[in-house]
């Protein structure tokens, strides 16, 4: 949404989009969760119906959720051909549950079929926005709260990203991806400006009526 804002070339909405975007990031930090419905609303309203970006949206949805079942799954999987992975190498396990899940997702997508398609063709690189999506948030927790937020059961989101990429770029994904890739390169030009904009509104000061550190700490608490 805050790319698509971009192209009215109006500020406030721009700036309202950005809005939305710090908000919702904020409320993940402070809370550990989503938005809340009148947010969402808002956001709709603001969408006003537009169906190129709600399908969009719901697209790379589906794309992740796939990924996110198929790494939960893999789990499963990995447990009972016995796999085993030592204390030291639990990383390891997230990297095969993941590696697991994109084939899963990426041959899906290539299966050849006469009915709808199931995932879209463009939205196979979503499981790497959805691991950017995580660092986003991170990186907005670090600048807002001086925090260095970790998982301690999944490796850092930009390792797992880059593993990501090592698995599609193998000769045995083939596939027409122009779309795909206009689109992940949509996405890293608001996820670049979305962290520009986050530090230097912080570093003038702009963002103080936003911070919350003690609700947040009762939170987390
Ligand atoms: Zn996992």
């Amino acid at each position: 949404m805050f790319k698509w804002s971009k192209e009215f070339d109006n500020l406030d909405i721009y700036g309202d989009c950005f809005r939305y975007t710090l908000f919702l990031m904020n409320d993940v930090c402070i809370f550990g969760e989503m938005q809340a419905l009148d947010a969402n609303n808002a956001l709709l309203h603001l969408l006003n119906g537009d169906m190129q970006i709600m399908k969009l949206a719901e697209d790379c949805y589906w794309t992740i959720v796939v990924f996110s079942m198929a790494h939960e799954i893999a789990h499963a999987y990995l447990a009972h051909i016995g796999k085993k992975y030592s204390e030291r190498h639990l990383e390891k396990e997230e990297y095969d549950a993941d590696a697991i899940a994109y084939d899963i997702v990426l041959k899906i997508i290539m299966k050849e079929s006469n009915e709808e398609p199931i995932l879209e063709k463009y939205t196979y690189l979503a499981p790497a926005m959805y691991m950017d999506f995580f660092d986003l948030y991170y990186y907005t927790d670090r600048v807002l709260y001086k925090t260095m937020l970790s998982d301690s059961e999944h490796p850092n989101p930009v390792k797992r990203k880059g593993k990501l990429f090592a698995i599609v770029d193998r000769d045995e994904y083939d596939f027409d991806t122009i779309d795909g890739n206009h689109l992940y390169g949509g996405f890293l030009d608001v996820y670049d400006e979305y962290r520009d904009q986050v530090f230097l509104k912080k570093e003038k000061g702009k963002l103080d009526k936003i911070i919350h550190t003690e609700r947040r700490n009762r939170m987390r608490r």
